[in-house]
């Protein structure tokens, strides 16, 4: 299943997987309420979903599926065969329930919502994302849309959906960003920034806040935006000296 609420998740932290088993792979789960931000941002279960018996022993099965598709993608992406073990539990946990059955719902306003006709429990959650795993991981169209991040030991993973296969990073805001200004510190190397003591502190204070800048203005989606905006740097750059 695709992830419902992808901008949400990615305003509060996360990626943009493009798939819940995906996310589900770069969460830590160290806490009840991470699994239920998880759960609820990935649109695994509707907003307002009672989750009354969720708490730390739900977390370490979560976990175990969790380490399973980050094994069995991985396995994919290297173009060898998952540890045995790994597509059992996956095919166990698929199994052992059905997913929570859907409702839809009339709100006030007359709209219709989706529901579950009742409160999940750990088993049928567990269910809904493994089945999402098999579903990506048994799909060829999918399969071949899969991508590990290239920021440097980054380890999250997406299907790439975007225009041409072009996506590289998890996250432009994140990886992406952080690509481009070291290209650009790179390509403009700054003669004094390897000897940051030998300068007046005032002067450090500048250079801090025209790298803000800089780091501010390289902040942007799309590759060819940010080409332009590098031209328009180095041109500015070109006036000052
Ligand atoms: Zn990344």
């Amino acid at each position: 299943m695709t992830a419902r609420t992808a901008a949400g998740w990615v305003e509060s932290g996360g990626y943009d997987a493009g798939r819940v088993c995906l996310g589900l792979a770069d969460e830590p789960l160290d806490r009840p309420e991470a699994l239920v931000r998880f759960l609820r941002v990935s649109g695994v279960v509707p907003a307002g979903t009672r989750l009354r018996g969720l708490d730390r022993r739900w977390l370490g099965p979560f976990r175990e599926l969790r380490d399973c598709v980050a094994e069995l993608v991985a396995a994919h992406l290297e173009g060898r065969p998952a540890r045995p073990a790994a597509l059992e539990l996956l095919n166990a946990l698929a199994a052992a329930s059905a997913p929570p059955a859907p409702r839809a719902v009339r709100t006030r306003s007359g709209l219709l919502v989706r529901t579950l006709s009742g409160e999940p429990d750990c088993r049928a959650l567990l269910a809904t994302v493994a089945r999402d795993a098999v579903d990506l991981l048994t799909d060829p169209a999918a399969r071949a849309l899969l991508r590990r991040c290239e920021g440097p030991g980054c380890r999250r993973c997406y299907l790439d959906t975007s225009r041409g296969g072009r996506r590289r990073w998890c996250s432009s805001e994140a990886c992406g960003n952080r690509a481009r200004v070291a290209r650009h510190r790179a390509a403009h190397p700054r003669p004094g920034r390897r000897q940051p003591e030998t300068r007046p502190p005032d002067l450090r204070q500048n250079e801090t806040r025209l790298d803000t800048r800089h780091d501010t203005r390289l902040d942007t989606r799309h590759d060819t935006r940010l080409d332009t905006r590098q031209n328009e740097i180095r041109q500015s750059e070109i006036r000052q000296d």
